[in-house]
């Protein structure tokens, strides 16, 4: 960084902190942010929708009852299933989804990302996004830094050699960066793809 910001202009150091604070206020919003918790149904609710269940099966046998697991509802005209979650005793809306790690129905559930430590939905999906796509740029723009610094070492007619003992952190950098930037930028292709077809990670 002090190398490129004295040989090639001083706006480096300073794309690369605005990079970095973007990207780490998109992790931090993705992770402390509520993603779309459905609340759970009160014991009240929750003995009415039981109740509700109840009445059709009532007269056949009481001995046993399969447990009911949909219910149709009629969104512009189309009938949707809504499924029944046991956890949270609540018919939960069309593309929600009960995550296991967080005890919770989510609204709009797309993925439990265990990198960011929670969950994915419709509150904080804008924010993952965010994070990803700023991260790739980061990655991309570090690794173009690493190798621009090697080659202009190399090419004050020093070896290659001598230009990686100069500057082993470089090198380092490079190679972790040439590693990681694949699955970063695929992820965020990936994520492109489905807010482009209107789709979560679940759906998909
Ligand atoms: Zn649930
Ligand atoms: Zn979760």
């Amino acid at each position: 960084c002090p190398y490129l910001a004295l040989h090639v202009t001083p706006a480096i150091p300073v794309i690369g902190a605005l990079l970095f604070i973007f990207v780490m206020s998109a992790l931090f919003r993705t992770s402390f942010s509520d993603p779309g918790v459905i609340p759970r149904a009160t014991p009240d609710e929750a003995a009415y929708i039981e109740k509700q269940i109840e009445v059709p099966n009532n007269g056949n046998s009481k001995t046993y009852r399969p447990p009911p697991r949909t219910k149709e509802v009629l969104i512009r005209g189309q009938p949707v299933k809504l499924k029944y979650c046991f956890t949270c005793k609540i018919f939960r809306p069309p593309r929600a989804s009960h995550c296991s790690l967080c005890d919770n129905c989510v609204e709009r559930f797309d993925h439990h990302c265990p990198w960011v430590g929670n969950c994915v939905g419709r509150r904080n999906y804008r924010y993952f996004y965010a994070f990803i796509v700023s991260l790739a740029f980061l990655c991309v723009f570090i690794f173009v830094c690493a190798v621009t610094h090697i080659i202009m070492l190399t090419k004050d007619n020093k070896p290659f050699l001598e230009a990686v003992k100069l500057s082993p952190s470089s090198v380092i950098v490079g190679v972790v960066c040439f590693f990681s930037v694949w699955s970063i930028l695929g992820l965020a292709g990936f994520h492109t793809y489905l807010t482009s077809s209107n789709q979560t990670t679940n759906e998909d």
